[in-house]
């Protein structure tokens, strides 16, 4: 193999950056990979604590879905769309049935191969269900992908300047954010001022007379995530999604849950979206599903709305759509996320991790909020006012973490971290729901030594 100052010369000249997403310096190269850790070419372990965007749940190199995927590498690991194979019918199954006990909906699954298609699926999806309408709710600070159609319901300027106007429309409505809410409000009052807002807006559009008719031509489907993921793991307050809905169902409005990255017994429940009471119309999830081993997305729906009538055949197509290796693996994780109870794991797991991070913003100043529900946990670096964004130190921490220069116990260690929200000045935790006590006890001094170098 290339030596590592090759790799990055020959990375400089053939790769593009367009997939480039917080480009560190110097640029790091990983060599091998197991449960919470990653591994440089001299051998130094850095503990990973955001696993590929939540995508890794199970930690690397899980042994039982590894030995899924070569059972099927040696089976039937290729298979043309059209045709039927086992594993593709039973996931669907398992998530069809478990949506009909959740919800209370029959619906149906459909595959494809990232969210972002999911999402695009889902886009075509509730055009036919509502008879060709394009005008999508989102919320601002919100994430769906970087196709055309998901940059167009994403809310960032930066993705949707030049591509987000090739797909839908979308008005974007401001997610309750507890720790930057107005001064004097309760998260609570704030949730309600934004359920307001919302509600506000047929209002007057339509000077208090509502015509379903012209309502329901307009706006489709409002796109959220239950816990916004590339938004900095903003929780909402527990009722906010409960006002929303009730405004959604007046005016008919499909409410579209995309759970590509809270899904997965990231929150401490299957779907972020069970924590909220609230129904949806349409669910998108990725990612975890196959644990990050073979690309597999999808999206679930009521039956009314993808029945073949309404989402025909031929409606999407991916040559990988449904390939066999993924929903081999996708339908193991259904297994293994039903044999343990996952949610009591995941609760005092991140019970753990977020007490340590309140410990931890005792300390530090420049740590304004912690905050999360289950393991997706958050952390907003600051100015040491406490509030003022502060993106300069978190790239620094960023940097230093993955200089694999940190020490632990006489150890020479790194530190993983992924960085979103409205200012990308919050560290987004997303370990693996195998963490131990001890590793989140290493994150946590970890944090605190990275820290305190990027402020010196
Ligand atoms: N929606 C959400 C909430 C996401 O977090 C992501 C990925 N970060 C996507 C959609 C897009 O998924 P993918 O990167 O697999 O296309």
């Amino acid at each position: 193999m290339s030596s590592e100052s090759q790799l990055l010369a020959d990375e400089a000249q053939y790769c593009s950056f367009g997939d480039t997403v917080h480009y560190v310096n110097p640029p790091k190269i990983f060599d091998r990979c197991e449960g919470s850790y990653m591994y440089d070419a001299q051998g130094t372990p850095y503990l990973d604590l955001q696993m590929w965007y939540s995508a890794v749940n199970f930690g690397y190199g899980n042994e039982r879905l590894n030995n899924v995927l070569k059972k099927q590498l040696d089976v039937l690991p290729q298979v043309a769309s059209q045709y039927l194979h086992p594993t593709k019918i039973e996931l669907a199954k398992v998530i069809a049935q478990d949506a009909e006990r959740k919800f209370g909906y029959k619906g149906r699954v459909h595959f494809n191969v990232g969210g972002s298609q999911s999402v695009e699926d889902s886009l075509k999806l509730v055009r036919n269900a509502t008879e060709g309408k394009s005008l999508m709710f989102a919320f601002e600070g919100g994430y769906h992908g970087r196709t055309l159609g998901a940059s167009a319901i994403t809310s960032s300027y930066r993705y949707r300047r030049r591509y987000g106007h090739f797909g839908e429309r979308a008005h974007f409505v401001p997610f309750p954010y507890p720790f930057r809410r107005p001064r004097g409000m309760t998260p609570e009052e704030y949730s309600e001022h934004c359920v307001a807002g919302f509600a506000r807006l047929f209002e007057t559009e339509y000077n208090g007379v509502w015509d379903p008719k012209v309502g329901q031509a307009e706006y489709a489907a409002f796109y959220v995530e239950a816990i916004q993921g590339t938004g900095g793991y903003v929780v909402p307050p527990p009722d906010f999604f409960k006002g929303l809905k009730k405004v959604l169902d007046q005016y008919g409005i499909l409410l579209v849950v995309d759970e590509i990255q809270m899904g997965f017994y990231r929150t401490g429940k299957l779907w972020a979206i069970e924590h909220f009471g609230v129904k949806p119309d349409v669910l998108v999830f990725g990612k975890a599903l196959t644990n990050g081993l073979n690309p597999l997305a999808g999206l679930w729906a009521r039956e009314e709305l993808i029945n073949p009538t309404v989402f025909p055949p031929g409606s999407t197509h991916s040559t990988f759509a449904s390939n066999p290796l993924g929903t081999a693996v996708g339908l193991e994780t259904m297994k293994m996320l039903a044999e343990v109870d996952y949610e009591a794991m995941v609760m005092a797991s991140g019970k753990h991790f977020l007490e340590g991070l309140k410990d931890l913003q005792k300390r530090h100043r420049e740590i304004g909020d912690v905050d999360g529900l289950g393991l997706a946990l958050r952390a907003e670096i600051c100015t040491e006012d406490g509030f003022t964004p502060n993106k300069a130190l978190l790239d620094r921490m960023v940097d230093i973490g993955l200089s694999g220069d940190l020490d632990y116990k006489g150890k020479k260690m790194g530190l993983v971290l992924d960085v979103g929200g409205y200012y990308k000045n919050v560290i987004t935790f997303a370990p693996s729901l195998h963490i131990t006590p001890e590793e989140i006890d290493q994150g946590l001094a970890l944090l605190d030594q990275l820290l305190t170098r990027a402020k010196n």
